[in-house]
C-alpha cells in the first residue's frame, strides 16, 4: 500500500505530495515547488526518496525541484508536453514578481499515458490530462483508490484555463474521460486546497459534472 502525505509549499499553498511504500519506506516526491520543507519531511520520517515527478510545469509545482535533485541525487520524471513551461521557469518567476533566481530542473525521464511509476512494492499509473496546461498528467493509485490530480480538479472547482496553453474544452474532456470514469470513492489529492472524491465532484462540481 501507498501512503500519500501532503506538504503545502510556496506562497500559493501548493500541495506537494510524498508517496511512501508502506512496506519498504521507498518514496516518490510529486510537485516540489519548494525543496526546504520537503527535505525536512523526508529526513524526519527517515524515508528513502527514489524519484521526483511533477503533474505540470507551473512554478509552484516545480520551482524547488532542481534544488531537491541536487540535495538527493534522484532523477526527475516530467511530461514532455510541458517542457516549454519547465524551460521557461525563470520567466514564470519574473511574471509573478518573485525575487531571486529560479532554476529550471533537468528532466531525465519522460512521463506518458499509461506509464507506471514503481517504487518499493508499490506503483502509480500516469494519465495525460491536458487543459490547465498542454502536458498536464495525473497519477493514479488503483490499489488505494487515490488520485494525485495537480491543477485539473479541485473540491468544487477546476483548474484555470486562461494561462498560456490552457483550454477549457480540453480540460473538460480530460475530467470527464480520464477522472470521472474512476471509481466514485477515489480520493482526489488536489494541487491546492482540501481533498475531495471523484463521486462528489462528478455529482456536484459547478464547472464540470456528469449528467
Ligand atoms: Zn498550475
Amino acid at each position: 500500500m501507498v501512503t500519500i502525505h501532503e506538504i503545502p509549499v510556496t506562497p500559493f499553498q501548493q500541495n506537494c505530495t510524498v508517496w511512501v511504500c508502506d512496506r519498504t519506506g521507498e518514496s516518490v516526491v510529486c510537485d516540489c515547488g519548494d525543496a526546504g520543507p520537503v527535505l525536512d519531511f523526508l529526513e524526519r520520517r527517515g524515508l528513502t526518496p527514489r524519484l521526483v515527478v511533477a503533474t505540470h510545469g507551473h512554478l509552484d509545482h516545480i520551482g524547488g525541484t532542481a534544488a531537491l535533485q541536487r540535495a538527493l541525487g534522484i532523477p526527475f520524471a516530467f511530461p514532455p508536453g510541458d517542457d516549454p513551461l519547465r524551460l521557461g521557469l525563470p520567466e514564470q518567476a519574473r511574471w509573478l514578481g518573485l525575487p531571486g533566481a529560479v532554476e529550471a530542473p533537468e528532466a531525465e525521464v519522460a512521463l506518458r499515458e499509461g506509464d507506471r511509476i514503481r517504487f518499493g512494492e508499490s506503483e502509480l499509473r500516469v494519465y495525460e490530462t491536458p487543459g490547465h496546461t498542454p502536458g498536464h498528467v495525473v497519477f493514479h493509485d488503483a490499489e488505494g483508490a487515490r488520485l494525485v490530480a495537480g491543477d485539473v480538479l479541485f473540491r468544487g472547482s477546476v483548474g484555470r484555463t486562461d494561462l498560456p496553453g490552457g483550454s477549457f474544452e480540453q480540460l473538460r474532456r480530460s475530467i470527464v474521460e480520464k477522472l470521472y470514469v474512476l471509481p466514485p470513492e477515489t480520493v482526489v489529492h488536489c494541487g491546492h486546497g482540501p481533498t475531495t472524491t471523484i463521486g462528489h465532484e462528478a455529482a456536484t462540481n459547478p464547472f464540470v459534472r456528469l449528467g
